[in-house]
């Protein structure tokens, strides 16, 4: 964003605010909406208009923000695409996304055309193991205190599973323990793993609630000293993955005059695009944000956690010592290009946000999601057609050239259009290929002098 444009939202919706400002407010917390507004808008100097803005909180009704987090005083709206022509296994489906970002939605709906003669996505999942980690310090005999922990296996599965009885009932439940010995710049550590099975949840809570359990008798065992009792993000035992196959003849770009190009140049552009991006840390972490436009944006939709499924994904990435690609590219015999995807996606369709929110659960109803499972299956692929879409402009036409037509809108808006003066000026701005504020402004203003 340029500096005039904040200049000039500032000067609409910032009163200078008068006397001596202190972000120390007592009992904060315990104001209702309408206050903790009233208390920000006057540290702030926010106007009646923007006060009003955060009063209509859309599709999340106020009480119920109020009990997903702390000191709320509105919401963030976001827009949810639908992205269509996806086949996962075998199952013709509409996937919502919500994002901020133009070509996303677009973008998946482009790949999934293209893969639709081969079948669409295969998708698959390891299981839903979550890991707990415990840390044991304070020990001079670590290696025996391993040996401790692990020899009182049938017990800790015991206290595990008594701490979540439904998660039982439901199938889930405490599956493994492993123990490691880390030798740390503070001496060493026993740090035990959890291995539990939380079926349709993400887990976090589940799992940090036995570690808690758990952790006291660990120490008693060992005469050790637990401090951290948490799950780890790096959620590589519950692994979604998805697959799928690009025809050239399917891939092949059209009716871009100079910049037609047969599909097997296409393939091969990508290929090359993939192993730029597995070779180069600065190229892969690109492509893999690329990936997460899309697993982040069904993640979203459904009220799932994203930080945790984002910090899984990158720390999965970088496993083997260098950050690589998501996604694995290749070409089969039959001269076809062949995608895979292989990352951690804890997701859950109970728990959070996705259970409390009503828009969430009507996105789940949209695929018609009743297992984590299915959720996992459909964000990989959907990850997967993300990958392949940025990997195919980049090859080809570049990804400004579908960004633009959105994007276009966004910058006049941007400089103050409206109702039908967005179009004109976006229409202007791409025609002249020069995305610009300044444009956007000075084309407004000869729009409003005719
Ligand atoms: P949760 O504790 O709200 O719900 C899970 C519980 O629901 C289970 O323990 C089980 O008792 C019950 N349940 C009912 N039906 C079930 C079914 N079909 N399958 C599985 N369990 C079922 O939710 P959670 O998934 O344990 O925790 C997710 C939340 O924790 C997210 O909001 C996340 O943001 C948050 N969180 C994340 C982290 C992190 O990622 N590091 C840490 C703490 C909290």
């Amino acid at each position: 964003m340029s500096a005039g444009i904040k200049k000039s939202n500032t000067k609409r919706r910032v009163k200078k605010p008068t006397g001596k400002k202190s972000s120390r407010i007592s009992g904060f917390h315990a104001l209702g909406r309408v206050e903790r507004l009233a208390a920000v808008a006057e540290f702030a100097g926010l106007d009646s208009k923007t006060q009003k803005q955060f009063q209509s909180t859309g599709n999340l009704p106020g009480e119920l923000a109020e009990r997903l987090i702390e000191n709320v005083i509105g919401t963030m709206n976001v827009p949810i695409g639908v992205a269509t022509n996806l086949i996962v296994d075998g199952e013709e489906l509409l996937v919502p996304m919500a994002t901020e970002e133009s070509s996303v939605v677009a973008a998946v709906c482009n790949a999934a055309r293209q893969c639709r003669n081969t079948g669409g996505i295969t998708a698959s999942t390891s299981g839903a193991l979550m890991i707990a980690q415990i840390q044991l310090v304070e020990v001079s005999d670590p290696e025996a205190a391993r040996l401790k922990i692990l020899e009182h296996k049938s017990e800790i599965a015991e206290i595990c599973d008594g701490a979540d009885p439904i998660l039982i009932e439901l199938g889930g439940g405490f599956r493994d323990l492993e123990v490691r010995v880390l030798q740390t710049q503070g001496g060493p550590m026993v740090i035990s793993h959890l291995i539990v099975d939380t079926r349709d949840a993400m887990g976090a809570n589940a799992v940090n609630t036995m570690a808690e359990r758990l952790a006291p008798y660990i120490a008693r065992w060992t005469g050790g000293k637990t401090y951290l009792r948490i799950l780890s993000n790096l959620a590589d035992r519950r692994l979604a993955r998805a697959r799928a196959v690009w025809k050239p003849s399917a891939i092949a770009v059209k009716g871009l005059g100079k910049q037609n190009m047969p599909g097997k140049k296409v393939r091969d552009g990508m290929l090359a695009a993939y192993h730029f991006a597995a070779a180069d840390p600065y190229r892969a972490t690109t492509h893999n944000k690329g990936i997460m436009n899309g697993i982040s944006a069904v993640t979203l939709a459904t009220g799932n956690d994203t930080r945790a499924i984002e910090a899984g994904a990158h720390a999965f990435a970088a496993q083997s010592g260098q950050y690589t690609p998501l996604t694995r590219w290749e070409i089969d015999g039959d001269g076809n290009l062949v995608g895979s995807l292989e990352m951690p996606l804890a997701m859950g369709i109970i728990g959070g946000a996705t259970k409390a929110h009503p828009t969430a659960r009507a996105c789940l109803d949209i695929m018609d999601v009743k297992s984590a499972e299915k959720l996992q299956r459909i964000t990989a692929a959907v990850g997967l057609c993300q990958n392949f879409a940025a990997l195919k402009a980049l090859a080809t036409v570049g990804v400004q050239k579908g960004h633009m037509a959105l994007h276009a809108q966004n910058i006049a808006l941007m400089a103050g259009a409206k109702g039908t003066e967005i179009d004109r000026i976006a229409q202007i701005m791409t025609q002249k290929e020069t995305v610009r504020l300044d444009i956007a402004e000075a084309e407004l203003k000869q729009l409003r002098a005719n």
